[in-house]
Parts: C-alpha cells; sequence; structure tokens
C-alpha cells in the first residue's frame, strides 16, 4: 500500500483540477486491449468480487493521497479511525479492510475509495462541531462503500474497458503478485479521477446521506449531527473551499429538504442522544458504590 502511495505522490489534485483535460479523455476503449484478455472477458462480465473492489479502493486511495497527504497528527488519526471503526461495525460489512484519514488540505471535503478507505480533509474537519457531525459525515462515505456507488459509476464511465482492467487485477492476484506492486493501468486511474472531479449521481448523495444518519444513529450519535454540517456547508456557499465539493454534490439546502420528512418522521426521538451520555444513562450511579 505504502509502495503505491509513495509511486503516485507525483500526482496533485490540484494541478490535475487546474487542467481538467484529463477529466474527459476517461475510459478510452482499447480494442486490442479487449481482444488480448481473450477469457479473462467472461470472468470480466461477473460482478467484480470483493478482493478486485478491494484493489481499486487502494489505487484509488494512492490518487487521493498523492493529491493531499495525510495531515501529520498521530492523535487525529487514531481517533478519527476510532471512530469511522466503531461506525463501520454497525453496517452490513464490518469485515471490510476499513481505513480513515484526515487529509491535510484546506478544501473543505469527504471521500470515500470502494472496499473502505475514507478521507475527510482538516478543511472539513475543521468546521465541525462535535463528534456526532464527525460521525454523521463519515457514515454518509461508509454507506457510498457498503452501496458500491463508486463502482457503479466507474463501470458506467467506463465500460468494457473498466471491466477488463479489473479482470486484470483479479489474473495479477492469482499471480501470486499481488496488486499493490504492479502498475495501476491508464484507464483505471482516469477512470477513478473522472469520478473524484465529477461526482457521482445525484440520487446517490441522497441516498447516502439517509442511510449515513441510520448508521449514525444506530451507533448511538445524534442523527443531526450530519443535517448540522450540511447546514455549516450552506453557510459557506460561494468561498473556494468549497467549490469541489458544491460541483460534485446536491446543494446543501436539497440535501437538508429531502432529510426533512425522514428526519421529523423517524428520527426525533434520537435528537440529543450521545455516545459519551450511554454510560450515565445506563450506570445512573455509576461511580458511587
Ligand atoms: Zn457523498
Amino acid at each position: 500500500m505504502k509502495r503505491i502511495y509513495r509511486q503516485l505522490t507525483a500526482l496533485a489534485l490540484g494541478t490535475m483540477l487546474a487542467s481538467q483535460a484529463w477529466a474527459f479523455g476517461g475510459f478510452n476503449l482499447d480494442l486490442n486491449k479487449i481482444i488480448s484478455a481473450g477469457k479473462n472477458l467472461s470472468e470480466a462480465s461477473k460482478e467484480i468480487s470483493e478482493p478486485e473492489e478491494i484493489s481499486i479502493g487502494e489505487g484509488m486511495a494512492s490518487v487521493l493521497l498523492g493529491a493531499a497527504p495525510l495531515l501529520k497528527n498521530d492523535a487525529i488519526q487514531t481517533y478519527i479511525n476510532q471512530v469511522g471503526r466503531y461506525l463501520s461495525l454497525q453496517t452490513e460489512r464490518p469485515d471490510l479492510p476499513w481505513h480513515f484519514g484526515v487529509l491535510d488540505s484546506v478544501s473543505v471535503n469527504a471521500f470515500a475509495t470502494p472496499g473502505g478507505h475514507i478521507f475527510v480533509t482538516s478543511g472539513l474537519l475543521k468546521k465541525m462541531h462535535s463528534e456526532a457531525e464527525l460521525a454523521g459525515v463519515l457514515s454518509h462515505e461508509i454507506a457510498h462503500v457498503l452501496r458500491k456507488h463508486h463502482l457503479a459509476a466507474m463501470k458506467k464511465a467506463g465500460g468494457m474497458g473498466f471491466l477488463t482492467d479489473v479482470a486484470s487485477i483479479a489474473v495479477d492476484q492469482k499471480g501470486g503478485g499481488g496488486y499493490a506492486g504492479k502498475e495501476l493501468s491508464k484507464n483505471l486511474i482516469s477512470g477513478m479521477k473522472e469520478i473524484l472531479v465529477r461526482g457521482l449521481d445525484k440520487d446517490d448523495e441522497y441516498e447516502a446521506d439517509r442511510m449515513g444518519i441510520v448508521i449514525a444513529t444506530r451507533s448511538g450519535y445524534d442523527p443531526y449531527g450530519l443535517p448540522a454540517v450540511l447546514q455549516t456547508l450552506d453557510g459557506l456557499s460561494g468561498t473556494s473551499d468549497v467549490s469541489l465539493l458544491f460541483s460534485t454534490h446536491p446543494a446543501p439546502a436539497s440535501r437538508l429538504d429531502t432529510l426533512s420528512g425522514l428526519m421529523q418522521s423517524k428520527f426525533d426521538h434520537y435528537q440529543g442522544q450521545s455516545v459519551s451520555d450511554r454510560f450515565r444513562r445506563l450506570v445512573p450511579n455509576g461511580g458511587n458504590n
């Protein structure tokens, strides 16, 4: 993993965003490659396996880390992993290799990659006021992983080229060479970047909001953590630090509108819930014996 991170540190997302030429190059169907892939094609037409999903996600995490390094603060990195892994345990995919990290960037954003790499920028972290807000954001990203939204977007954008690349990952793994030391294919990398710049389908974002609130609430957090962050983001509208986030997501106000009915009918009961209050609630005389 570290090895790919190093290989790709030359890729800077800032520069990539400044010149978007690559973003629209996207996946080019490489017929020779498809033909030579031969029997791998039949494998490619199958569903993407979990090891393939994880490999793709590691590649995408490398692209992100090449653009913005991890914040050099071990206490914060440990903390975000504690919160994130606890949340992920409350989901139907607790066994994925979940990793959480804070990227050193003033840009206000959060990212997920297939297989369970989740990043929040230090710019977004600074705008938050509580662990419930952090849990809301992480749960939204966890939901993208659970529902495989990025894989669906890559498949849609890349078609057969993407599936062929995925098949070649599978072959590499079977060969015992592992994927981490191999060059990521250009198609796969450009597809990843394209998703990062274009964003996901709006419906996927709304779904991640709904699921994120369920995951955070199930984990014992106030369900209003994510809506509180969306309100903060709404207030940042028009500033440069949120430009990528705003161009890749529905407007915060419309996300709040979409959530409001759900919140009132299902989650008001849990408002004010706090993980740190659980002990006091369950053990009212704790510490007195
Ligand atoms: Zn999202």
